[in-house]
């Protein structure tokens, strides 16, 4: 941000995101505009929450001005939209810092992600939030006057700006505390200085926020009192809202709409929920929790720092957003209230670490939107897979994360096998219930993506005998199966590891074959083992190949090649474990390497079988340049 001070007004630019985002908002939200109204109320809600939270410990922050409310102003003449609130206000450096600039992280890449998309603009954005911003859909210039509680009188600051790249900062006289923002209207947006329309927009939008929304009664006769006291002009305000939280009125008094419009509110997206809980408890602990799943991700859900989007009040005074302590990590797209009413009104966010009645809050809450799922799950399949795609990496974290819940989560978990066509929707118990006879384990492959899964040749024996794979490709995914070592009794054993359990897929006869070609191919495994050296840890004869002549596989106490390639991209130091080599006895190649022992060409082909197999699985070649000098060789060859 750049400033310079011309006189009394200071000239700021705005952060090149910021810019970014005006542009983006102006162009793509046009047939949403009706938004700005939503979002201007939600802020000035927001600051008269935290206003009456402070005024808990320190009165004096109301001043003589007790009421807390919002303004709507109207001004047909001068064709501007004012929202006033009496709440916390902003100081100079504040409102240089609020307006000016965007604090989200992640903000630059979302927003050169989002230009990248055009057509995807408008749904995305709303994952954003826009708030202040999305004034200057309907406004070419924007006035906001703010004073902040506490500060004298001269301390009131004005900011102003036609949302290009800059904006002014003037320090003004403020009688009253709180702010006050000021539409310009375009031409093109004067329908907002129509009543009617405005108090449709906020019974639709805001009706359930805590405050009162005032606006002007249409004029009115004077009074025959009145006249008689000679006042002809009478300003009547009436409030155009129900001012009543929503979470406090029973369920039976709140539609659906309802419900979604206050998920708006408070969350700042732009789409409906997926689903909600509301419940009202009474008895050892009293507390009203109002929970929402969103449809969307937000654009930072993988950066477990972001925000989380629970509001804790304490009998309906708002005490603080992000409370971070009320939900577990693994839940953190859950969005809502939590309203309690045995936590004390000066509560901080020291006191809520290590806090009881934080505790039992907190567990259970994760309980309630386990239980949400749960039925989801159960009653609205396409539903919650709709959920799954879109929040199921995020829920995998609760296994390593939430031991008390660690079997109600693996039971919500879903998966891509090698039975399912390209969508995530077999859960374990689906797995169990299709097990084969004699087989005791769940099968998983971990790669990349369900694509390289889906081709790992160390499935070709699994597919063979039609024993079903779960193909797991989220980053998430190899820790989750570290925490979850069995399901239902049932191990979860990776395919690309250890010795392969032979009673699972063969019957006496084949078990006996194997055991001879085991034997007769015994030199072939030691000649390769000793023309690679050091680079593989054993070579042994495979019983899970059917198409490739070889793979690699991790021991069973190693780590496999997937996760080590993590961690190393993690920056951990790994020890270097090596793979072992296994080679399919019924493959032409390996027929016919077992005819070239002891030739001249024998390591160089021995090489090539590694290079490949390390490939097949996802793996770099230590030295690519040797492997593509090899092939060609064997090409020329052939040629
Ligand atoms: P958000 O509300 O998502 O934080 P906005 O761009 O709408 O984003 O607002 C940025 C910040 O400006 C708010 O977080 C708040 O600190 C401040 N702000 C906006 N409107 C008001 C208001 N009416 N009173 C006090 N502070 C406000």
């Amino acid at each position: 941000m750049t400033e310079s001070t011309l006189g009394q007004k200071q000239k700021c630019g705005f952060q090149a995101e910021v810019s970014q985002l005006m542009h983006l908002v102006t162009h793509s939200l046009y047939s949403n505009r009706e938004i700005f109204l939503r979002e201007l109320i939600s802020n000035s809600s927001d600051a008269l929450d935290k206003l009456r939270f402070l005024a808990v410990s320190e009165p004096n922050y109301l001043e003589n001005d007790t009421e807390l409310a919002i303004y709507i102003e109207l001004d047909k003449e001068a064709k501007t939209l004012t929202v006033r609130d009496s709440g916390i206000g902003m100081d100079r450096k504040e409102i240089i810092e609020h307006l000016g600039t965007i604090a989200k992280s992640g903000t630059k890449e979302f927003l050169q992600a989002l230009s990248a998309q055009q057509s995807k603009e408008r749904e995305l954005i709303g994952q954003f939030g826009v708030g202040f911003y999305s004034s200057f859909i309907v406004a070419d210039k924007v006035t906001v006057r703010s004073r902040k509680a506490g500060l004298p009188e001269n301390q009131g600051v004005e900011w102003q700006s036609t949302g290009e790249s800059d904006f002014s900062v003037e320090t003004i006289d403020k009688k009253t505390r709180g702010t006050e923002v000021i539409l310009h209207l375009k031409e093109d947006a004067t329908e907002f200085l129509d009543a009617w329309r405005i108090k449709s927009l906020v019974r639709k939008y805001s009706d359930h926020i805590s405050f009162p929304i005032l606006m002007k009664k249409e004029k009115i006769e004077p009074s025959e009192e009145d006249k008689d006291a000679n006042i002809t002009d009478v300003e009547e305000f009436e409030t155009i809202n129900k001012a009543q939280a929503l979470w406090t009125l029973p369920k039976s008094q709140i539609s659906d709409t309802e419900y979604e419009e206050f998920y708006k509110h408070i969350s700042h997206d732009f789409s409906a929920p997926l689903a909600w809980v509301h419940n009202k408890v009474e008895g050892k602990l009293e507390y009203v929790s109002l929970l929402y799943i969103p449809k969307q991700a937000p654009f930072n859900l993988y950066e477990r720092e972001a925000s989380k989007g629970l509001k804790l009040y304490v009998k309906r005074v708002f005490i603080m957003d992000d409370a971070e302590q009320l939900l577990p990590m693994y839940l953190r797209f859950v969005k809502g209230v939590i309203d309690s009413h045995d936590l004390p009104l000066n509560v901080s966010r020291e006191l809520l670490q290590n806090n009881e009645v934080i505790e039992s809050l907190r567990s259970a809450t994760a309980k309630r939107v386990l239980d949400l799922l749960e039925k989801m799950s159960k009653e609205e399949t396409d539903k919650y897979l709709e959920f799954w795609q879109t929040f199921g990496a995020v829920l995998k974290e609760g296994i390593a994360e939430d031991f008390a819940n660690k079997d109600k989560i693996a039971t919500l978990l879903r998966f891509e096998t090698t039975q399912s066509e390209g969508k995530a929707d077999v859960s374990l118990s689906d797995y169990v219930a299709r097990m084969k006879d004699k087989q005791d384990k769940i099968y998983y492959v971990t790669a990349d993506s369900a694509a390289a899964a889906r081709h790992s040749p160390q499935l070709e024996i699994f597919k063979q005998k039609n024993i079903e794979v779960l193909l797991l490709s989220d980053r998430v995914d190899e820790w989750l199966v570290v925490h979850l070592p069995e399901f239902e009794g049932k191990s979860l054993q990776s395919i690309a590891k250890g010795m392969l359990d032979l009673d699972t897929f063969a019957n006496e006869e084949e078990k006996k074959a194997h055991e001879e070609v085991v034997a007769e191919l015994k030199p072939l495994a030691e000649a390769v083992k000793a023309a690679l050296g050091d680079a593989v840890k054993e070579v042994r004869i495979s019983h899970r190949l059917t198409d490739s002549p070889a793979c690699v596989v991790a021991d069973e106490n190693d780590l496999g090649g997937h996760v080590q390639r993590l961690l190393k991209a993690a920056g951990q130091m790994m020890p270097d474990t090596k793979p072992i080599l296994e080679l399919n006895p019924n493959h032409p190649i390996i027929k016919q390497l077992d005819g070239r022992k002891g030739t001249p060409e024998f390591t160089e082909w021995s090489q090539i079988l590694l290079s490949q197999a390390i490939l097949a699985e996802g793996g770099p070649l230590t030295d690519p340049a040797v492997f593509v000098r090899q092939l060609n060789e064997l090409w020329k060859g052939l040629l």
